[in-house]
């Protein structure tokens, strides 16, 4: 099983969920066996009936490690298969206080299912103000940084921004986030959601994951449509 987090840096509502199935959907045109999990981060603990004996943490980012790795397996092929991928979209923004259980819990899942099975797409703002008119790349940098501070690390960094990002703003971003230029990825507005796989299917990302994730995909006989 390969696993995709989907993690969103700078505000809510940013486009993750819309990333994550389009992540899904250019890896299902592959051939590849897709599932999903949308998390939404609330927990629910009446402190009143645990026992004092116990301690929540180590409970909690077990049971939520445990909880991925059994809906990741539940077929939602007809034919009862197993899927081959899990997309993970954690809601709202890295270092909201209700999500950090989820993320702590994420940094010890990359290890548990190792580094090679696991994966992390952060959704990131690159706002351009009318002041100046250039797209700035300081939220998605201090984003980057918290999502590094709590153990996670972005193998692809993708940007929503008005319009395509330029190349020198791309160039930044893969300096001072620390990866390649390759793995920034730009997610502009576009008139409809789902021109988004082909956005990403054109910026390189099925090649990325089938590498990255040693996926078994075969690209002579890739089709997108
Ligand atoms: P999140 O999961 O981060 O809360 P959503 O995926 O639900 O965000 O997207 C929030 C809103 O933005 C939705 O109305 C969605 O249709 C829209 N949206 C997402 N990506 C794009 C895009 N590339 N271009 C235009 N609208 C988008």
């Amino acid at each position: 099983m390969r696993y995709i987090l989907v993690t969103g840096g700078v505000i809510s509502g940013i486009g993750k969920g819309i990333i994550a199935s389009s992540v899904g959907t250019i890896l299902k045109s592959c051939g590849l066996r897709v599932t999903a999990i949308k998390i939404d981060p609330y927990i629910n603990i009446d402190a009143g009936t645990f026992s004092p004996y116990e301690h929540v943490v180590p409970h909690i980012t077990d049971a939520i490690q445990e909880w991925v790795m059994k809906q990741a397996k539940v077929s939602v092929d007809d034919d009862g298969a197993e899927p081959q991928v899990c997309v993970i979209e954690l809601g709202g923004t890295v270092g909201d206080i209700e999500s950090m259980p989820f993320i702590e819990a994420f940094r010890q899942f990359q290890f548990k299912v190792k580094r090679e099975n696991f994966c992390n797409i952060h959704v990131s703002l690159i706002p351009m103000p009318n002041t100046t008119g250039e797209q700035k790349t300081k939220p998605t940098q201090n984003s980057v940084r918290e999502l590094r501070g709590l153990g996670l690390s972005p193998d692809l960094i993708m940007c929503r921004c008005a319009t395509a990002l330029e190349t020198a703003v791309k160039e930044k971003i893969s300096m001072f986030c620390h990866v390649e230029p390759t793995q920034v990825v730009c997610v502009h507005d576009v008139s409809s959601v789902y021109k988004v796989p082909l956005i990403l299917e054109n910026q390189g990302v099925v090649n990325y994951f089938c590498q990255r994730l040693n996926l078994p995909v075969d690209m002579r006989h890739r089709k997108m449509h």
